[in-house]
């Protein structure tokens, strides 16, 4: 028997933090499914392979292998063996990782990998289409969402904590541009689904977010 949390939202709503702090306290394996779209890029990076080069997407697909490896809370991230925690973070990734998570062979690839990773678990599964169309189904499916510029600015801070010089109006123009490509996306587009939770995070601090999400998750548990 499986059990799924589904937490869905934009970038910066803090999906990864208040997924983290959930798993730690339910005993949910977490599975962050932005790093794998992530770590799907970074290969494509390395290996120098075009965002419209389907035959070698498809090889690089064939051979991918990610693994969420969750050591003391933190998950560390292995691409093909390697640990790409920190590289999957970059820049470059940034400005990739939307367009390449919308390439139907990737998606279809990825969501399969993520169905199989939950088989039998109990699990709590970040992204942008979890309770729409990864598990349409999902015990408990909570959309996270904040306004564009708070989003915006808690991701600049963060950067500037990883000691990135970075501009706010850099930082900005991202997000901006994630979310139009994850909301108008042909697939698997960024929406709440219907029967998702809303949580605006925009005026919570991340104690409010956790403790509402809680209570959400424990109100479906007990019925
Ligand atoms: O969550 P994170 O910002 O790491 O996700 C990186 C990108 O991966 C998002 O901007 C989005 O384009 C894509 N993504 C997706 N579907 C998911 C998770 C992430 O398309 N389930």
């Amino acid at each position: 028997m499986s059990f799924i949390v589904a937490i869905d939202g934009p970038a910066g709503t803090g999906k990864g933090t208040i997924t983290k702090l959930v798993a730690e306290e339910l005993g949910l394996i977490n599975i962050d499914t932005g790093a794998m779209y992530r770590c799907v890029t970074l290969d494509m990076i390395n290996k120098r392979i075009s965002l419209d080069n389907i035959d070698e997407i498809n090889e690089l697909l064939s051979k991918i292998k990610i693994d969420i490896k969750n050591i003391d809370g933190n998950l560390r991230f292995l691409l093909n063996g390697i640990d790409v925690t920190i590289d999957i973070r970059t820049q470059k990734v940034n400005d990739l990782v939307s367009q390449v998570s919308h390439i139907p062979e990737v998606r279809i690839n990825m969501v399969n990998l993520q169905r199989k990773m939950a088989e039998g678990k109990m699990v709590i599964m970040e992204g942008r289409d979890i309770g729409t169309n990864v598990f349409p189904n999902a015990d408990v499916k909570i959309y996270l969402d904040a306004t564009t510029e708070e989003r915006a600015k808690r991701r600049y801070k963060q950067e500037q904590k990883n000691g990135s010089d970075i501009t706010y109006e850099e930082v900005l123009k991202n997000v901006i541009f994630r979310d139009e490509n994850d909301k108008n996306s042909n697939i698997a587009p960024l929406k709440q689904a219907d029967d998702a939770v809303l949580v605006d995070t925009t005026e919570l601090t991340i104690e409010q977010v956790r403790k509402k999400v809680i209570s959400i998750i424990k109100e479906k548990i007990d019925g």
